[in-house]
Protein backbone atom coordinates (compact mmCIF):
# COMPACT_ATOMS: atom_id res chain seq x y z
CA UNK A 1 0.00 0.00 0.00
CA UNK A 2 1.36 3.19 -0.97
CA UNK A 3 0.71 6.06 1.61
CA UNK A 4 0.70 9.65 1.28
CA UNK A 5 3.42 11.63 2.77
CA UNK A 6 2.38 14.92 3.69
CA UNK A 7 4.84 17.80 2.50
CA UNK A 8 5.80 19.43 5.58
CA UNK A 9 5.27 19.87 9.45
CA UNK A 10 2.53 22.13 8.95
CA UNK A 11 0.94 19.79 7.34
CA UNK A 12 1.65 16.71 9.48
CA UNK A 13 0.18 19.19 12.10
CA UNK A 14 -3.11 20.01 9.93
CA UNK A 15 -4.02 16.46 8.91
CA UNK A 16 -7.76 16.82 8.68
CA UNK A 17 -9.84 14.02 9.53
CA UNK A 18 -12.72 13.57 7.43
CA UNK A 19 -15.78 11.08 6.92
CA UNK A 20 -17.27 11.14 3.51
CA UNK A 21 -20.94 8.92 3.81
CA UNK A 22 -22.09 7.94 0.04
CA UNK A 23 -19.98 6.95 -2.92
CA UNK A 24 -21.49 8.94 -5.55
CA UNK A 25 -19.62 10.86 -8.34
CA UNK A 26 -19.46 14.02 -5.77
CA UNK A 27 -18.69 11.66 -2.75
CA UNK A 28 -15.63 9.75 -4.24
CA UNK A 29 -14.05 12.48 -5.54
CA UNK A 30 -13.95 14.69 -2.72
CA UNK A 31 -12.71 11.64 -0.74
CA UNK A 32 -9.83 10.99 -3.37
CA UNK A 33 -8.91 14.31 -3.67
CA UNK A 34 -8.57 14.52 0.07
CA UNK A 35 -7.07 12.05 0.66
CA UNK A 36 -4.36 12.76 -1.85
CA UNK A 37 -4.11 16.34 -0.35
CA UNK A 38 -2.67 14.60 3.06
CA UNK A 39 -5.95 14.19 4.61
CA UNK A 40 -7.17 10.95 6.89
CA UNK A 41 -10.34 9.78 5.13
CA UNK A 42 -12.99 7.69 5.85
CA UNK A 43 -15.75 6.61 2.89
CA UNK A 44 -19.01 5.19 3.99
CA UNK A 45 -21.29 2.92 1.26
CA UNK A 46 -24.36 1.44 2.32
CA UNK A 47 -25.18 -0.08 -0.97
CA UNK A 48 -23.27 -3.15 -1.96
CA UNK A 49 -21.89 -1.20 -5.44
CA UNK A 50 -19.70 1.87 -5.50
CA UNK A 51 -20.88 4.79 -7.59
CA UNK A 52 -24.96 5.11 -6.92
CA UNK A 53 -26.33 6.72 -10.06
CA UNK A 54 -23.34 5.72 -11.74
CA UNK A 55 -22.44 2.20 -10.30
CA UNK A 56 -23.24 -0.95 -12.27
CA UNK A 57 -24.55 -4.47 -11.31
CA UNK A 58 -24.06 -7.59 -13.11
CA UNK A 59 -26.34 -10.18 -13.85
CA UNK A 60 -25.71 -13.83 -15.78
CA UNK A 61 -22.48 -12.59 -17.67
CA UNK A 62 -23.71 -8.92 -18.18
CA UNK A 63 -22.99 -5.86 -16.83
CA UNK A 64 -25.72 -2.78 -16.75
CA UNK A 65 -24.43 0.54 -15.50
CA UNK A 66 -27.74 1.40 -13.34
CA UNK A 67 -27.91 4.98 -14.51
CA UNK A 68 -25.59 7.21 -15.87
CA UNK A 69 -23.95 6.36 -19.12
CA UNK A 70 -22.56 8.88 -21.59
CA UNK A 71 -19.43 10.25 -20.21
CA UNK A 72 -17.87 13.82 -20.61
CA UNK A 73 -15.25 16.14 -19.69
CA UNK A 74 -12.54 13.77 -19.75
CA UNK A 75 -10.23 16.46 -22.14
CA UNK A 76 -6.82 16.79 -20.36
CA UNK A 77 -8.36 20.36 -19.70
CA UNK A 78 -12.09 19.34 -18.49
CA UNK A 79 -13.42 18.65 -15.03
CA UNK A 80 -12.35 14.68 -15.27
CA UNK A 81 -8.92 15.24 -17.18
CA UNK A 82 -7.81 17.20 -14.34
CA UNK A 83 -8.64 15.36 -11.60
CA UNK A 84 -7.54 11.86 -13.44
CA UNK A 85 -4.25 14.02 -13.55
CA UNK A 86 -3.84 14.68 -10.20
CA UNK A 87 -4.87 11.99 -8.89
CA UNK A 88 -2.17 9.91 -11.51
CA UNK A 89 -5.10 7.71 -12.45
CA UNK A 90 -6.56 6.59 -16.06
CA UNK A 91 -9.52 4.81 -17.66
CA UNK A 92 -10.01 3.03 -21.13
CA UNK A 93 -12.42 5.43 -23.03
CA UNK A 94 -13.15 6.82 -26.42
CA UNK A 95 -14.29 10.01 -27.77
CA UNK A 96 -16.95 9.78 -29.69
CA UNK A 97 -17.72 11.62 -33.05
CA UNK A 98 -21.43 10.87 -33.25
CA UNK A 99 -22.21 11.20 -29.56
CA UNK A 100 -25.88 10.51 -30.44
CA UNK A 101 -28.97 9.81 -32.70
CA UNK A 102 -32.10 11.73 -31.98
CA UNK A 103 -34.86 10.27 -33.77
CA UNK A 104 -38.08 12.75 -33.81
CA UNK A 105 -40.74 10.98 -35.76
CA UNK A 106 -38.98 9.39 -38.19
CA UNK A 107 -36.15 11.99 -38.83
CA UNK A 108 -32.63 10.90 -37.14
CA UNK A 109 -30.51 14.14 -36.05
CA UNK A 110 -27.33 13.30 -35.74
CA UNK A 111 -24.91 14.84 -33.10
CA UNK A 112 -22.15 15.25 -34.57
CA UNK A 113 -18.99 15.97 -32.36
CA UNK A 114 -17.56 18.10 -35.03
CA UNK A 115 -19.71 21.30 -35.30
CA UNK A 116 -19.15 22.19 -38.70
CA UNK A 117 -20.84 18.54 -39.59
CA UNK A 118 -23.47 19.42 -37.05
CA UNK A 119 -24.23 22.78 -38.58
CA UNK A 120 -24.17 21.13 -42.32
CA UNK A 121 -26.62 18.47 -41.03
CA UNK A 122 -28.85 20.97 -39.77
CA UNK A 123 -28.71 22.85 -43.23
CA UNK A 124 -29.86 19.27 -44.64
CA UNK A 125 -32.83 18.93 -42.32
CA UNK A 126 -34.00 22.87 -42.29
CA UNK A 127 -33.42 24.31 -45.42
CA UNK A 128 -35.37 27.33 -44.97
CA UNK A 129 -34.12 28.38 -41.52
CA UNK A 130 -30.71 27.18 -41.95
CA UNK A 131 -29.37 30.40 -41.47
CA UNK A 132 -31.40 31.11 -38.35
CA UNK A 133 -30.24 27.73 -36.77
CA UNK A 134 -26.83 28.07 -37.23
CA UNK A 135 -26.33 31.81 -35.54
CA UNK A 136 -28.50 30.20 -32.83
CA UNK A 137 -26.10 27.57 -32.43
CA UNK A 138 -22.78 30.19 -33.01
CA UNK A 139 -24.25 32.31 -29.81
CA UNK A 140 -25.29 29.23 -27.95
CA UNK A 141 -21.66 28.01 -28.19
CA UNK A 142 -20.17 31.67 -27.96
CA UNK A 143 -22.01 32.11 -24.05
CA UNK A 144 -20.76 28.40 -23.31
CA UNK A 145 -16.51 29.52 -24.14
CA UNK A 146 -17.06 32.04 -22.12
CA UNK A 147 -18.85 30.17 -19.72
CA UNK A 148 -16.49 27.38 -19.83
CA UNK A 149 -13.65 29.77 -19.02
CA UNK A 150 -15.18 30.43 -15.40
CA UNK A 151 -15.52 26.31 -14.87
CA UNK A 152 -12.29 25.30 -15.96
CA UNK A 153 -11.46 27.05 -12.60
CA UNK A 154 -13.99 25.40 -10.14
CA UNK A 155 -15.75 29.13 -9.29
CA UNK A 156 -18.48 28.72 -6.57
CA UNK A 157 -21.50 31.26 -6.50
CA UNK A 158 -20.96 33.39 -3.94
CA UNK A 159 -17.41 32.74 -3.26
CA UNK A 160 -16.53 33.14 0.55
CA UNK A 161 -12.78 32.22 0.66
CA UNK A 162 -9.96 34.14 -0.86
CA UNK A 163 -8.90 30.52 -3.21
CA UNK A 164 -13.20 31.14 -4.50
CA UNK A 165 -12.60 34.32 -5.25
CA UNK A 166 -9.36 33.96 -6.85
CA UNK A 167 -10.96 31.20 -8.93
CA UNK A 168 -14.01 33.66 -9.72
CA UNK A 169 -11.30 36.14 -11.21
CA UNK A 170 -8.70 33.35 -13.08
CA UNK A 171 -12.17 32.47 -15.01
CA UNK A 172 -12.79 36.13 -15.92
CA UNK A 173 -12.56 37.45 -19.32
CA UNK A 174 -13.62 40.69 -21.47
CA UNK A 175 -16.86 39.02 -22.63
CA UNK A 176 -18.01 37.64 -18.66
CA UNK A 177 -19.98 40.68 -18.27
CA UNK A 178 -22.46 39.49 -21.02
CA UNK A 179 -23.45 36.75 -18.85
CA UNK A 180 -24.56 38.87 -16.30
CA UNK A 181 -28.24 39.67 -18.02
CA UNK A 182 -29.31 36.03 -19.21
CA UNK A 183 -28.24 34.12 -15.90
CA UNK A 184 -32.21 34.20 -15.59
CA UNK A 185 -32.90 33.69 -19.22
CA UNK A 186 -34.56 30.42 -20.41
CA UNK A 187 -33.64 28.90 -23.77
CA UNK A 188 -37.29 30.18 -24.97
CA UNK A 189 -35.45 33.55 -25.02
CA UNK A 190 -32.72 32.42 -27.15
CA UNK A 191 -35.32 30.78 -29.87
CA UNK A 192 -37.31 33.48 -29.89
CA UNK A 193 -34.33 35.96 -30.51
CA UNK A 194 -33.35 33.82 -33.69
CA UNK A 195 -37.16 33.54 -34.79
CA UNK A 196 -37.26 29.31 -34.13
CA UNK A 197 -39.80 29.18 -31.80
CA UNK A 198 -42.21 27.38 -34.46
CA UNK A 199 -39.39 25.17 -35.59
CA UNK A 200 -40.89 21.78 -34.23
CA UNK A 201 -37.91 19.50 -35.13
CA UNK A 202 -35.31 21.42 -33.28
CA UNK A 203 -37.29 22.03 -30.31
CA UNK A 204 -37.60 18.62 -30.15
CA UNK A 205 -34.27 18.06 -30.33
CA UNK A 206 -33.22 20.93 -27.61
CA UNK A 207 -36.06 19.08 -25.73
CA UNK A 208 -34.34 15.42 -25.65
CA UNK A 209 -31.06 16.41 -25.07
CA UNK A 210 -31.60 19.14 -21.92
CA UNK A 211 -34.06 16.71 -20.66
CA UNK A 212 -31.56 14.12 -20.29
CA UNK A 213 -28.47 16.59 -19.01
CA UNK A 214 -30.73 19.49 -17.19
CA UNK A 215 -33.57 17.80 -16.39
CA UNK A 216 -35.77 19.90 -18.15
CA UNK A 217 -36.67 20.85 -21.53
CA UNK A 218 -36.29 23.95 -23.75
CA UNK A 219 -39.00 26.26 -22.80
CA UNK A 220 -37.95 26.16 -19.07
CA UNK A 221 -34.24 25.31 -19.06
CA UNK A 222 -31.77 27.78 -17.86
CA UNK A 223 -30.17 29.36 -21.06
CA UNK A 224 -26.40 29.55 -19.38
CA UNK A 225 -26.58 26.04 -18.10
CA UNK A 226 -28.02 24.83 -21.25
CA UNK A 227 -25.50 26.61 -23.83
CA UNK A 228 -22.85 24.77 -21.38
CA UNK A 229 -24.70 21.52 -21.85
CA UNK A 230 -25.23 21.62 -25.91
CA UNK A 231 -21.64 22.52 -25.93
CA UNK A 232 -19.80 20.05 -24.13
CA UNK A 233 -21.08 16.97 -26.16
CA UNK A 234 -18.88 18.88 -28.91
CA UNK A 235 -15.22 17.03 -28.78
CA UNK A 236 -15.80 16.31 -25.04
CA UNK A 237 -17.98 13.47 -25.19
CA UNK A 238 -16.86 9.85 -23.96
CA UNK A 239 -17.82 5.85 -24.30
CA UNK A 240 -16.07 4.56 -21.02
CA UNK A 241 -15.40 1.18 -21.22
CA UNK A 242 -17.23 -0.50 -18.88
CA UNK A 243 -18.89 2.12 -17.98
CA UNK A 244 -18.84 5.58 -15.36
CA UNK A 245 -18.36 2.71 -12.78
CA UNK A 246 -14.59 1.84 -13.74
CA UNK A 247 -13.98 5.74 -13.19
CA UNK A 248 -15.39 5.61 -10.03
CA UNK A 249 -13.39 2.73 -8.80
CA UNK A 250 -10.36 4.16 -9.78
CA UNK A 251 -11.24 7.08 -7.42
CA UNK A 252 -11.90 4.45 -5.16
CA UNK A 253 -8.33 2.63 -5.66
CA UNK A 254 -6.69 5.87 -5.00
CA UNK A 255 -8.42 6.69 -2.08
CA UNK A 256 -6.72 3.25 -1.11
CA UNK A 257 -3.44 3.32 -2.38
CA UNK A 258 -3.33 6.96 -0.26
CA UNK A 259 -3.87 5.42 2.73
CA UNK A 260 -7.93 5.88 3.09
CA UNK A 261 -10.25 3.93 4.29
CA UNK A 262 -13.39 2.22 2.72
CA UNK A 263 -16.02 0.91 4.44
CA UNK A 264 -19.21 -1.15 2.17
CA UNK A 265 -21.95 -1.78 2.69
CA UNK A 266 -21.83 0.44 5.53
CA UNK A 267 -25.25 2.51 6.44
CA UNK A 268 -24.69 6.00 8.13
CA UNK A 269 -27.64 6.08 10.27
CA UNK A 270 -26.91 9.57 12.19
CA UNK A 271 -24.98 12.24 11.98
CA UNK A 272 -24.32 14.78 15.15
CA UNK A 273 -21.96 17.53 16.23
CA UNK A 274 -20.65 17.15 19.57
CA UNK A 275 -18.51 20.54 19.98
CA UNK A 276 -15.86 20.44 17.91
CA UNK A 277 -15.94 17.33 16.32
CA UNK A 278 -18.75 15.12 14.38
CA UNK A 279 -19.56 11.93 14.93
CA UNK A 280 -21.02 9.35 12.62
CA UNK A 281 -23.23 6.03 13.41
CA UNK A 282 -23.35 3.54 11.59
CA UNK A 283 -25.91 0.32 11.03
CA UNK A 284 -23.00 -1.74 12.55
CA UNK A 285 -23.66 0.40 15.52
CA UNK A 286 -19.79 1.78 15.36
CA UNK A 287 -19.36 5.48 16.17
CA UNK A 288 -16.57 7.32 13.55
CA UNK A 289 -15.57 10.52 14.62
CA UNK A 290 -14.13 13.30 12.78
CA UNK A 291 -13.89 16.98 12.18
CA UNK A 292 -15.43 17.24 9.05
CA UNK A 293 -18.37 14.81 7.39
CA UNK A 294 -19.35 15.48 3.63
CA UNK A 295 -22.88 14.51 2.56
CA UNK A 296 -23.04 12.58 -0.46
CA UNK A 297 -26.36 12.57 -1.11
CA UNK A 298 -29.86 14.76 -1.94
CA UNK A 299 -30.46 17.56 0.21
CA UNK A 300 -33.77 15.51 1.34
CA UNK A 301 -31.78 12.82 2.37
CA UNK A 302 -28.75 15.11 4.00
CA UNK A 303 -31.74 16.47 6.12
CA UNK A 304 -33.07 13.89 7.50
CA UNK A 305 -29.66 12.38 8.73
CA UNK A 306 -28.99 15.15 11.10
CA UNK A 307 -30.82 15.41 14.68
CA UNK A 308 -33.94 17.83 15.03
CA UNK A 309 -30.91 20.51 16.87
CA UNK A 310 -28.34 20.79 13.76
CA UNK A 311 -31.04 20.23 11.26
CA UNK A 312 -32.29 23.34 11.97
CA UNK A 313 -28.82 25.23 11.99
CA UNK A 314 -29.04 24.11 8.50
CA UNK A 315 -28.74 27.36 5.98
CA UNK A 316 -32.70 28.38 4.91
CA UNK A 317 -32.67 27.96 1.50
CA UNK A 318 -30.96 24.52 1.73
CA UNK A 319 -34.58 24.03 4.16
CA UNK A 320 -36.55 25.81 1.64
CA UNK A 321 -35.43 24.19 -1.53
CA UNK A 322 -35.92 20.82 0.36
CA UNK A 323 -39.41 21.37 0.50
CA UNK A 324 -40.09 23.46 -2.99
CA UNK A 325 -38.10 21.38 -4.96
CA UNK A 326 -38.98 18.35 -7.24
CA UNK A 327 -36.36 15.86 -9.04
CA UNK A 328 -37.86 13.36 -11.79
CA UNK A 329 -37.94 9.90 -11.04
CA UNK A 330 -37.01 7.30 -13.32
CA UNK A 331 -38.17 4.04 -14.76
CA UNK A 332 -35.10 1.93 -16.30
CA UNK A 333 -35.28 -1.04 -18.46
CA UNK A 334 -31.94 -3.29 -18.45
CA UNK A 335 -31.91 -5.22 -21.38
CA UNK A 336 -28.87 -8.29 -22.43
CA UNK A 337 -28.90 -9.40 -25.85
CA UNK A 338 -27.46 -11.51 -28.91
CA UNK A 339 -26.20 -8.23 -31.60
CA UNK A 340 -28.97 -8.09 -33.73
CA UNK A 341 -27.96 -3.85 -33.50
CA UNK A 342 -25.65 -4.38 -36.60
CA UNK A 343 -21.78 -2.69 -36.31
CA UNK A 344 -22.97 0.70 -36.97
CA UNK A 345 -25.31 0.88 -35.01
CA UNK A 346 -24.90 4.35 -32.49
CA UNK A 347 -24.29 3.50 -28.48
CA UNK A 348 -26.07 6.40 -27.40
CA UNK A 349 -29.68 7.46 -28.95
CA UNK A 350 -32.60 9.17 -28.10
CA UNK A 351 -36.44 8.98 -29.26
CA UNK A 352 -39.82 10.49 -28.20
CA UNK A 353 -42.24 7.99 -27.94
CA UNK A 354 -45.36 10.06 -29.55
CA UNK A 355 -48.38 11.17 -27.84
CA UNK A 356 -49.17 7.46 -26.80
CA UNK A 357 -46.35 7.26 -24.43
CA UNK A 358 -46.96 5.99 -21.05
CA UNK A 359 -43.59 8.05 -19.79
CA UNK A 360 -44.11 11.44 -18.31
CA UNK A 361 -41.75 12.66 -20.79
CA UNK A 362 -41.58 10.56 -23.51
CA UNK A 363 -38.34 10.82 -24.28
CA UNK A 364 -36.50 7.20 -24.04
CA UNK A 365 -32.59 7.44 -23.96
CA UNK A 366 -30.79 4.03 -24.85
CA UNK A 367 -27.53 3.39 -24.26
CA UNK A 368 -25.64 0.06 -25.91
CA UNK A 369 -22.44 -1.25 -24.65
CA UNK A 370 -19.60 -1.25 -27.20
CA UNK A 371 -19.63 -4.51 -29.48
CA UNK A 372 -15.95 -5.02 -28.06
CA UNK A 373 -16.41 -4.05 -25.02
CA UNK A 374 -15.48 -7.52 -23.27
CA UNK A 375 -16.20 -5.81 -19.60
CA UNK A 376 -20.23 -5.35 -19.89
CA UNK A 377 -21.14 -8.02 -22.56
CA UNK A 378 -19.90 -11.46 -23.97
CA UNK A 379 -18.32 -11.86 -27.74
CA UNK A 380 -21.60 -11.54 -30.11
CA UNK A 381 -23.39 -9.57 -27.40
CA UNK A 382 -24.74 -5.96 -25.96
CA UNK A 383 -25.57 -4.85 -22.91
CA UNK A 384 -28.60 -2.02 -22.98
CA UNK A 385 -29.37 0.88 -20.21
CA UNK A 386 -32.64 2.69 -21.32
CA UNK A 387 -34.58 5.26 -18.71
CA UNK A 388 -36.97 7.60 -19.29
CA UNK A 389 -38.17 10.65 -16.90
CA UNK A 390 -41.12 9.32 -14.71
CA UNK A 391 -43.47 12.26 -12.42
CA UNK A 392 -42.91 10.49 -9.09
CA UNK A 393 -46.32 11.54 -8.30
CA UNK A 394 -47.87 8.81 -11.15
CA UNK A 395 -45.30 5.81 -9.57
CA UNK A 396 -45.94 5.92 -5.77
CA UNK A 397 -47.51 2.64 -5.08
CA UNK A 398 -46.92 -0.78 -6.41
CA UNK A 399 -50.07 -0.93 -8.71
CA UNK A 400 -49.61 2.01 -10.19
CA UNK A 401 -45.38 0.33 -11.19
CA UNK A 402 -47.29 -2.90 -12.39
CA UNK A 403 -50.29 -1.09 -14.26
CA UNK A 404 -47.47 1.39 -16.05
CA UNK A 405 -44.36 -0.91 -16.29
CA UNK A 406 -45.00 -3.78 -18.48
CA UNK A 407 -46.70 -1.24 -21.06
CA UNK A 408 -44.10 1.19 -21.17
CA UNK A 409 -41.76 -1.99 -21.64
CA UNK A 410 -43.67 -3.48 -24.55
CA UNK A 411 -43.50 0.32 -26.45
CA UNK A 412 -39.80 0.18 -26.03
CA UNK A 413 -39.20 -3.24 -27.14
CA UNK A 414 -41.92 -2.56 -30.65
CA UNK A 415 -39.63 0.76 -30.87
CA UNK A 416 -36.75 -1.28 -30.96
CA UNK A 417 -38.22 -4.18 -32.62
CA UNK A 418 -38.65 -1.21 -35.67
CA UNK A 419 -35.12 -0.49 -35.31
CA UNK A 420 -33.27 -3.22 -35.26
CA UNK A 421 -35.52 -6.34 -36.16
CA UNK A 422 -35.17 -9.60 -34.23
CA UNK A 423 -34.67 -7.16 -31.28
CA UNK A 424 -37.18 -8.69 -29.74
CA UNK A 425 -35.75 -12.54 -30.49
CA UNK A 426 -32.44 -11.36 -29.25
CA UNK A 427 -33.24 -10.70 -25.33
CA UNK A 428 -31.55 -13.01 -23.23
CA UNK A 429 -31.77 -11.36 -19.90
CA UNK A 430 -34.53 -8.61 -18.95
CA UNK A 431 -35.18 -6.34 -15.62
CA UNK A 432 -36.77 -3.23 -15.26
CA UNK A 433 -36.63 -0.62 -12.13
CA UNK A 434 -39.03 1.95 -11.08
CA UNK A 435 -38.85 5.02 -8.71
CA UNK A 436 -39.09 2.66 -5.99
CA UNK A 437 -35.71 0.21 -7.00
CA UNK A 438 -33.78 3.39 -6.88
CA UNK A 439 -34.79 4.19 -3.30
CA UNK A 440 -33.98 0.78 -2.74
CA UNK A 441 -30.37 0.56 -4.20
CA UNK A 442 -29.06 4.27 -4.04
CA UNK A 443 -31.37 5.31 -0.85
CA UNK A 444 -32.53 8.31 -2.64
CA UNK A 445 -35.52 9.35 -0.92
CA UNK A 446 -38.52 8.77 -3.00
CA UNK A 447 -36.15 7.80 -5.85
CA UNK A 448 -36.26 11.33 -7.12
CA UNK A 449 -32.49 11.52 -9.25
CA UNK A 450 -30.95 13.51 -11.69
CA UNK A 451 -30.49 16.28 -9.73
CA UNK A 452 -33.15 19.15 -9.39
CA UNK A 453 -34.41 20.74 -13.28
CA UNK A 454 -31.82 23.56 -13.95
CA UNK A 455 -34.11 25.97 -14.46
CA UNK A 456 -34.01 29.50 -13.66
CA UNK A 457 -34.76 29.81 -9.64
CA UNK A 458 -32.92 26.74 -9.18
CA UNK A 459 -29.53 27.26 -10.80
CA UNK A 460 -26.68 29.17 -10.76
CA UNK A 461 -26.72 31.74 -8.22
CA UNK A 462 -30.28 30.31 -7.09
CA UNK A 463 -28.87 26.71 -6.52
CA UNK A 464 -27.30 25.17 -3.30
CA UNK A 465 -24.26 25.86 -1.86
CA UNK A 466 -22.12 22.53 -0.48
CA UNK A 467 -21.91 24.86 2.70
CA UNK A 468 -24.57 23.55 4.53
CA UNK A 469 -24.15 26.25 7.45
CA UNK A 470 -22.86 24.26 9.80
CA UNK A 471 -19.34 24.40 10.67
CA UNK A 472 -17.21 21.16 8.91
CA UNK A 473 -20.48 20.12 7.55
CA UNK A 474 -20.51 19.78 3.82
CA UNK A 475 -23.02 18.90 0.76
CA UNK A 476 -22.22 17.55 -2.40
CA UNK A 477 -23.80 15.43 -5.15
CA UNK A 478 -26.26 16.82 -7.99
CA UNK A 479 -28.56 18.27 -5.90
CA UNK A 480 -25.59 20.85 -4.96
CA UNK A 481 -24.05 24.09 -7.46
CA UNK A 482 -23.39 23.69 -10.16
CA UNK A 483 -26.30 20.24 -10.53
CA UNK A 484 -26.48 18.62 -13.12
CA UNK A 485 -25.53 14.87 -13.66
CA UNK A 486 -22.22 13.31 -13.06
CA UNK A 487 -19.89 16.06 -13.74
CA UNK A 488 -21.80 18.43 -11.60
CA UNK A 489 -21.57 15.78 -9.21
CA UNK A 490 -18.28 15.51 -9.53
CA UNK A 491 -17.29 19.44 -9.68
CA UNK A 492 -19.21 19.34 -6.15
CA UNK A 493 -16.67 17.36 -4.79
CA UNK A 494 -13.84 19.51 -5.86
CA UNK A 495 -16.00 22.77 -4.30
CA UNK A 496 -15.92 20.66 -0.91
CA UNK A 497 -12.18 19.51 -1.07
CA UNK A 498 -10.77 22.93 -1.76
CA UNK A 499 -13.07 24.43 0.84
CA UNK A 500 -11.96 21.76 3.56
CA UNK A 501 -8.40 22.49 2.40
CA UNK A 502 -8.81 26.09 2.21
CA UNK A 503 -6.31 25.84 -0.72
CA UNK A 504 -6.44 25.65 -4.49
CA UNK A 505 -5.94 21.63 -5.71
CA UNK A 506 -6.98 21.62 -9.54
C1 LIG B 1 -31.34 6.88 -15.21
C2 LIG B 1 -30.21 7.86 -15.09
C3 LIG B 1 -29.40 8.10 -16.20
C4 LIG B 1 -28.34 9.02 -16.11
N1 LIG B 1 -27.53 9.19 -17.19
C5 LIG B 1 -26.46 10.01 -17.08
C6 LIG B 1 -25.50 10.08 -18.13
O1 LIG B 1 -25.64 9.39 -19.16
N2 LIG B 1 -24.44 10.89 -17.97
C7 LIG B 1 -24.25 11.64 -16.82
O2 LIG B 1 -23.26 12.35 -16.71
N3 LIG B 1 -25.12 11.57 -15.80
C8 LIG B 1 -26.21 10.77 -15.90
N4 LIG B 1 -27.07 10.65 -14.85
C9 LIG B 1 -26.87 11.48 -13.65
C10 LIG B 1 -25.76 10.97 -12.75
O3 LIG B 1 -25.75 9.58 -12.69
C11 LIG B 1 -25.97 11.50 -11.34
O4 LIG B 1 -26.33 12.86 -11.36
C12 LIG B 1 -24.72 11.36 -10.48
O5 LIG B 1 -24.14 10.10 -10.67
C13 LIG B 1 -25.13 11.58 -9.03
O6 LIG B 1 -24.01 11.55 -8.19
P1 LIG B 1 -24.13 11.98 -6.68
O7 LIG B 1 -22.77 12.42 -6.24
O8 LIG B 1 -25.24 12.95 -6.49
O9 LIG B 1 -24.40 10.65 -5.86
P2 LIG B 1 -25.49 9.46 -5.94
O10 LIG B 1 -25.40 8.82 -7.25
O11 LIG B 1 -26.80 9.90 -5.42
O12 LIG B 1 -24.86 8.45 -4.90
C14 LIG B 1 -24.98 8.60 -3.52
C15 LIG B 1 -24.43 7.38 -2.83
O13 LIG B 1 -24.53 7.58 -1.45
C16 LIG B 1 -24.96 6.40 -0.82
N5 LIG B 1 -25.62 6.78 0.43
C17 LIG B 1 -26.72 7.57 0.58
N6 LIG B 1 -27.06 7.65 1.87
C18 LIG B 1 -26.16 6.92 2.56
C19 LIG B 1 -25.98 6.63 3.93
N7 LIG B 1 -26.83 7.08 4.86
N8 LIG B 1 -24.94 5.84 4.29
C20 LIG B 1 -24.07 5.37 3.38
N9 LIG B 1 -24.21 5.60 2.06
C21 LIG B 1 -25.23 6.37 1.64
C22 LIG B 1 -25.91 5.75 -1.81
O14 LIG B 1 -26.02 4.36 -1.60
C23 LIG B 1 -25.21 6.10 -3.14
O15 LIG B 1 -24.30 5.09 -3.52
C24 LIG B 1 -28.12 9.72 -14.91
C25 LIG B 1 -28.93 9.48 -13.79
C26 LIG B 1 -29.95 8.55 -13.87
C27 LIG B 1 -30.78 8.30 -12.67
Amino acid sequence: MKHTHPHNKTEVKALKKIIVIGSGYGGVTAAALLQKSGCSVTLLEAAAEWGGCAGKFQRRKFVFPVGATLAMGLNNDSIHGKINRFLEINVEAFRLSTVMDVTVNNETIKYYSNKESFLQMWRKKLPASADKVEAFFREVWFLSAILQKHMNEFPVIYPHTYQETAALLRGMSRNSLRLLPLRNKSFKYMLKKHGLTEEYMLREFLDNVLMDSLQTTSDKCSLLMGAAALDIYHEDAWYIEGGHYRLIEKMIESLKDNGGQVLKPRKALEVEKNGKMWSVKDHRGNVHEAEHVILNMPLSNAEKILNEKDRSSLKKKLRYAVSDREQWGAFSLYFGIKDVMGENAPLFQQFTAGENSLSDSSHFFVSASASEDRRRAPEGHRSLTISTHVDLKNWSTKEMYDKKSSKLKQQVKSRLEKAYPGFQDSIVYEITGGPSAWERFTLRMDGGVGGFPQIPGYSLTDAVSHRSGIKGLWICGDTVFPGAGSIGAASSGVHTARSILKRRIL
